[in-house]
């Protein structure tokens, strides 16, 4: 058994990774051969990830707040607590904050055999952001 006080600093996230302000708190990690691998992030209002893909998935759980997510190709979808997403493989995506509302979930990642959690792309512009639905 470990124990981990709330020891470890809040990150912010990196501006190649997001847009906006995001903060990112440790939950788990895991010794090997484990690989996975969860973090509770904070979206401030109108933040959001840069489009990307997972190696090996990612389930994401809203906790507080009104989220937006996309895949490729696909419609923005509002999210809400309670609210699970998996993004499948290697499906190219993003996640976050709505314009008005901060967003909280809970990302459990699994990291690939390179030591892969994620491929970033480039940047969710402000024009395919303001076509998200709105959150009423
Ligand atoms: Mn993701």
């Amino acid at each position: 058994m470990k124990i981990t006080r709330s020891s470890v600093n809040t990150v912010k996230g990196p501006a190649d990774w997001f847009t906006g302000d995001v903060y990112i708190d440790a939950v788990a990690t895991s010794p090997a051969p484990s690989r996975v691998s969860a973090n509770l992030v904070h979206f401030m209002p109108g933040a959001r990830t840069h489009w990307h893909r997972h190696p090996l998935s990612q389930t994401v759980f809203v906790t507080e707040g009104i989220g937006l997510c996309q895949r490729r190709g696909g419609p923005i979808k509002v999210i809400r607590p309670g609210d699970r997403v998996l993004f499948e493989a290697n499906e190219e995506h993003w996640h976050g904050a709505a314009s008005n509302r901060l967003m909280v979930h809970l990302a459990i990642n699994e990291s690939d055999a390179d030591h892969d959690v994620v491929h970033w792309l480039t940047p969710v512009t402000d024009e395919e952001y303001v076509a998200s639905p709105t959150t009423d």
